[in-house]
């Protein structure tokens, strides 16, 4: 926690920025395995088949889930599902009862909106309904208070509501492993994947690759996946190869050093795999690099030295892992899954990260185009795009433009490498198959690019 968020939350701290009107940043509720889904009653708005297939999931969980609750009573999250709306018109009375519940929403609750994907309406009054709700949800998610968050769950049009695809996510949006996702829309498109037998482990038996994993996010990254259940082979460079012992020693994993932009990665971090644990089913490519300069004033070390850590790297890896059968081997349910860092820089654009910019965005265009060959292995591909996250890379920034930007969002704070680490897990998981070819950010909606 932030200093300033730590005064924020004293008693002193507390009084003074009410009065003053300076931000409130909330501790916010993260994911804790022996703890319950929700630390409270859960409400379901909205009247359709789809309504009544998530209320299954919600009870499945042991959730309390209600349909009304007493004007005082205290809620943990609340669902809306508006599958069924056809025109503008059809939004007003179900949001406007969402509203009349905000107040009594519980620190770091949680709002989730369900609807059909805008792209699978023909129809301009419907279409116009599903992008209407997009904007209210992203707009809904600025109004939240104490650490709430609000995030889109969006059905692909003849997705059912019952597969277990659309469980896992609503899961993740409901959880606290979804802390600092807030403003965004979760894009469901097939029904693929399965639920993990038991929550706490949804990664046993699995193997994974963390590349970058001797600090900041990787180390967070490599934790937290082996807390899931996994078995962590960690990457990085030989100059990092004490602080990767390091990690890969507290997760009882195994570390590889290798530069990732040598043309051997690839084939070095399969032989590993086969060798120590003769099976990979995950790929997290974490390891990213920073070289800012005006474009004015950039050279050709600083721009080429960025595209081939971030993005060349990557396409490369890639290519050999889909090329073999130790990644690729297709097994309905658990099929292969790479996860890659992009970054809100490569959505929004940053002055001085042109470069950074061009790999980061680049990672989005090759997520979406990468998902076809997935999923014909029953795999998925997608990118996580962190905004401000307290790591070394962001302690080093001159201290006003950092003060602005871990504020300038939703919840006011800048992200822990663990919220990045959580969204990982996730999409890293078999409850995570059916979202393929998408970039979530994880960033407390910052005002960056909204
Ligand atoms: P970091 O600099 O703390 O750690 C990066 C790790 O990658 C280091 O251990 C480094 O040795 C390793 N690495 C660098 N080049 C490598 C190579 N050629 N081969 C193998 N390993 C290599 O960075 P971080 O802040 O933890 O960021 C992790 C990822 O998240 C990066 O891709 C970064 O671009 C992205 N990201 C970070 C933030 C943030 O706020 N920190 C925001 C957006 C995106």
């Amino acid at each position: 926690m932030d200093t300033y968020t730590q005064f924020a939350n004293s008693m002193v701290g507390q009084q003074l920025t009410k009065t003053l009107g300076l931000p409130q940043p909330a501790v916010l509720r993260r994911y804790d395995p022996d703890t319950p889904l929700l630390p409270g009653p859960v409400v379901l708005l909205g009247a359709s088949s789809a309504s009544e297939a998530v209320a299954e999931h919600l009870l499945q969980w042991d959730l309390d889930v209600r349909r009304h609750v007493a004007p005082n009573e205290r809620i943990a999250g609340i669902v809306v599902v508006l599958d069924t709306v056809a025109t503008p018109g059809d939004l007003g009375s179900t949001v406007l009862e969402l509203g009349s519940l905000l107040r009594q929403l519980t620190p770091s609750a949680r709002v989730v909106i369900v609807f059909r994907d805008p792209g699978g309406s023909e129809d301009p009054a419907t279409r116009a309904a599903r992008q209407g709700i997009e904007g209210f949800t992203r707009s809904l998610a600025k109004e939240m208070r104490h650490g709430a968050t609000a995030n889109g769950l969006v059905l692909h049009e003849s997705l059912d509501a019952s597969a277990p695809s659309v469980a896992g996510a609503l899961r993740f949006v409901l959880s606290g492993r979804s802390a600092f996702v807030s403003g965004q829309v979760l894009r469901v498109s097939t029904v693929n994947g399965a639920l993990p037998g038991d929550w706490k482990r949804p990664l046993e038996g699995k193997v994974a690759v963390v590349t970058g994993a001797a600090r900041g996010i990787g180390a967070a990254i490599a934790t937290v996946l082996h807390r899931d259940g996994a078995q962590i082979i960690g990457v990085d460079v030989p100059a990092a190869g004490e602080s990767l012992a390091e990690v890969i020693n507290s997760v009882s994993g195994t570390a590889l050093q290798v530069d990732i932009t040598s043309p051997e990665a690839g084939q070095r971090i399969l032989q590993h795999a086969e060798e120590r644990y003769g099976r990979l089913d995950v790929v997290v490519h974490n390891a990213g690099i920073t070289r800012d300069k005006l474009l004015a004033n950039m050279d050709h070390h600083r721009w080429d030295s960025v595209l081939a850590v971030n993005i060349e790297s990557q396409l490369r890896i890639n290519h050999d892992l889909l090329a073999s059968e130790l990644f690729s081997r297709p097994e309905k349910g658990s099929g292969p899954r790479i996860v890659s860092l992009a970054s809100t820089s490569g959505i929004a654009g940053n002055r001085g990260q042109t470069n950074y910019a061009a790999s980061k965005a680049g990672v989005i265009g090759m997520v979406a185009a990468s998902a076809a060959q997935l999923e014909s292995r029953h795999g998925t591909i997608n990118a996580v795009a962190p905004g401000f996250i307290e790591t070394e890379m962001t302690a080093k920034m001159p201290a006003l433009p950092r003060e602005v930007a871990r504020r300038l969002s939703s919840l006011s704070q800048g992200g822990q490498p663990v919220d990045v680490a959580e969204t990982v897990a996730f999409l890293a998981s078999d409850a995570a198959g059916g979202i393929n070819g998408e970039t979530l950010r994880v960033c407390g909606q910052n005002l960056v690019g909204a």
